[in-house]
């Protein structure tokens, strides 16, 4: 089965509404495109949720910092479309730039505290585009349901809050991160890693596991990230943003004491040459 291609709100509200009076559940997975199979687990897993599946392409340019790559972000809409209809996606809602932000868009979704850390300050802006952005999705499409992965784990975290702070009526789901066999986040962004860079990106998940691996034998979280530190530069990782231990749902740091009655996360932002990569697993 193809996927329709929908441009505008008020064509994908039609169809929604066309949907919802037939008694239909429906599915949203907003992505930036350049898909990959943790998107297309997304969409699969939204398949088994909902009735019928929408899955957004929008390359939002206010979730991206002046320097950072949004002029050379992946865009690839034929394949994309070529693989939302193998994966069972109903409908793709690729809207241009204005038409999300028309002449005269003033409205910016902030969300305090859980923005505060990690990459917040290291990229101004980011997360108030994505809470913009995602509102807006939800109120336009207004899905019974919403995916996002647990790879862009602070993001996730964000849009949980800024739902039931608004109460937009959906649920949000979260799904693991899907990986390369060696352990890779797949990303979009992997494509711009050359292949030495490919080979040693996997550091990033291996730092990660040993982090956890240590912290649960009771060993101090500080030691274990210094050690985690000195691998990813040994292994090729040019600069490190962050790893660190922090609480699974308010992302406060934790120690290995707190880490023993809390759910905990270890995160990690670091760059191999020119590309920034961030992971994250349960401690
Ligand atoms: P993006 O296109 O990078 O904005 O991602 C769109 C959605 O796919 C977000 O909810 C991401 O968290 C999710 N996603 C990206 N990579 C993965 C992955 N490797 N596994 C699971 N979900 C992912």
């Amino acid at each position: 089965m193809d996927v329709q291609v929908i441009r505008t709100v008020a064509e994908v509200r039609a169809q929604v509404a066309r949907w919802r009076a037939d008694g239909l559940t429906v599915g949203l997975v907003p992505t930036m495109g350049a898909l990959h199979d943790g998107h297309l687990t997304l969409v699969r897993e939204a398949g088994k949720r909902a009735d019928r599946v929408v899955v957004s392409i929008f390359v939002n340019p206010t979730q991206f910092g002046p320097n950072e790559d949004f002029e050379r972000y992946p865009r690839r809409e034929d394949q994309d479309r070529a693989l939302l209809a193998s994966a069972g996606a109903d409908v793709l809602f690729a809207p241009g730039i204005t038409e999300i932000y028309p002449p005269g868009f003033a409205t910016t979704v902030t969300v305090s505290g859980l923005t505060e850390g990690l990459c917040g300050p290291l990229r101004p802006g980011h997360f108030a585009g994505v809470a913009t952005v995602v509102a807006k999705l939800l109120l336009q499409v207004l899905p019974d349901v919403a995916l996002f992965g647990e790879k862009d784990y602070q993001q996730l975290q964000v849009i949980r809050r800024l739902t039931r702070d608004l109460d937009i009526p959906v649920t949000i789901e979260g799904v693991p991160t899907v990986r390369e066999a060696d352990g890779l986040a797949m990303s979009s962004r992997n494509a711009y890693l050359s292949p030495p860079e490919r080979a040693r990106a996997v550091a990033l998940y291996q730092a990660m596991a040993a982090v956890a691996e240590v912290v649960r034998g009771g060993a101090s979280v500080a030691g274990a990230t210094a050690e985690a530190r000195s691998r990813l530069t040994g292994a090729g990782f040019t600069a490190i943003d962050y790893i660190e231990v922090r609480d699974a749902e308010t992302l406060a740091p934790l120690d290995a004491t707190s880490a023993a009655t809390r759910p905990g996360r270890i995160i990690a932002a670091a760059w191999m040459g020119k590309t920034r990569l961030i992971d994250n697993i349960p401690l």
